[in-house]
């Protein structure tokens, strides 16, 4: 699918200008049009980290004509395995700051705009409303839920990565064309099931596979050249090396972007919303949870269970425990799947990480499956402890 540009060209080029860009006028696809759009263009990168690095670096060396960057952090010696744009004289400094000049030393012909201060319900509106594009390079659920809201909201698309290990994903949300990103993720991760950088780690030059792809796919999406990645969910694995895409569908039934959504402006708290699990869900998993291992174990040993994977069936097409039954949440919420359930097994349920496999654990229990039981961090913990050679998104 390939769609319209989304910035209209600039009057024109400078000399200087020309002598700039010529390795990208001379590519038929680009020209003199794709330069101008891309001068005429206004992007932010959220976070000067380790995705934000790479992609302030190449948006700025590309000719961006507005550059926005938001950070509240400062350099810190432990970025600079990662983050390229702050060097070791940085240390210390507002990281906004410090990516800022980094980018007026590689590129003078551009505006650069410097948010140093953190990105909230209070000001991601506005500030986001000053731009054509945003890339995401953000590291925590609860400001990656409230980017994807805000640009929903406006209408914007934005260009989202994220990075672990030696594994990243990326992917282009914009509502209007495709999925956004609670179309792929209904619901964050409970606190604490998903590790992030800080505590797992990140190979540094991963941050550049990524977010030199975030810049590919933005330049893409302001230029209106090649197939933009919406509706696809990159993979890369860099110990592999390999890169998979996956299609991601827009869901009917999303909350923000579906056909009766009903998240029609910010939430409040999104530091909440990422670390909510319900009482009756805490309660009905509490000595009724068992390991992706014990699964494994039943499984083997011919016990007789019924596994059902709650996920949508985006994600189960992503990855899914052998002989799991993809009936979606929202099933157990209409009571539609009561009657799939058998009576003769002893129901499995099991999600992504454990926070909606919970929520239907409630529910199941309380239609008098008394034996029922969820596999606590769900697939992503099958994938860690049972079979590794599965992709984890
Ligand atoms: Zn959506």
């Amino acid at each position: 699918m390939s769609l319209p540009p989304l910035v209209e060209p600039a009057a024109e080029l400078t000399v200087d200008e020309v002598r700039r860009y010529s390795r990208h006028l001379i590519i038929p696809d680009v020209g003199m049009a794709g330069q101008k759009r891309l001068k005429n263009a206004k992007v932010l990168c959220v976070g000067a980290g380790g995705l934000g690095s790479p992609a302030l670096l190449y948006l700025a060396a590309a000719g961006v004509g507005t550059l926005g960057v938001i950070d509240f952090d400062v350099v810190d010696e432990s970025n600079l395995q990662r983050q390229v744009i702050h060097g070791q004289s940085d240390v210390g400094r507002p990281k906004a700051e410090s990516a800022a000049a980094s980018v007026r030393e590689i590129n003078p012909l551009i505006d650069v705009v410097v948010h140093n201060e953190v990105l909230t319900t209070e000001n991601v509106m506005e500030v986001f409303s000053g731009y054509d594009l945003i890339v995401d390079g953000t590291d925590n659920f609860a400001t990656r839920y409230m980017v994807n809201d805000a640009a929903v909201l406006l209408g914007k698309p934005y260009v989202w990565g994220s990075i672990y290990r030696f594994d990243g994903q990326a992917s282009v949300f914009w509502a209007e064309h495709g999925p956004c990103y609670r179309c792929l993720y209904p619901e964050p991760p409970p606190p604490g099931m998903v590790p992030s950088c800080a505590e797992g780690g990140v190979l540094g030059v991963l941050c550049a596979s990524i977010g030199s792809i975030q810049v590919n796919e933005a330049i893409k999406v302001l230029t209106g050249i090649g197939e933009p990645l919406v509706g696809r969910l990159m993979i890369y694995d860099a110990l592999e090396m390999t890169y998979r895409s996956v299609k991601v569908r827009k869901d009917p039934e999303c909350v923000l972007c579906g056909k009766n959504p009903t998240v029609t402006a910010l939430l409040e708290d999104y530091e909440a919303f990422c670390g909510a699990v319900s009482a009756e869900a805490q309660e009905a998993a509490s000595g009724s949870t068992i390991t992706a291992a014990e699964l494994k174990s039943w499984q083997d040993a011919g016990e007789n269970v019924y596994v059902v994977d709650v996920r949508e069936p985006n994600e189960y097409e992503i990855v899914s425990i052998p002989g799991a039954v993809l009936i979606p949440k929202g099933e157990f919420l209409n009571g539609s799947a009561l009657e799939r359930l058998p009576q003769d097994k002893r129901i499995v349920l099991h999600c992504k990480s454990g926070a909606r496999s919970a929520e239907c654990l409630a529910i199941v229990k309380n239609a008098g499956f008394a034996d029922a039981v969820h596999v606590g961090g769900g697939v992503l913990s099958w994938i860690k402890t049972v079979d590794p050679s599965l992709p984890a998104y």
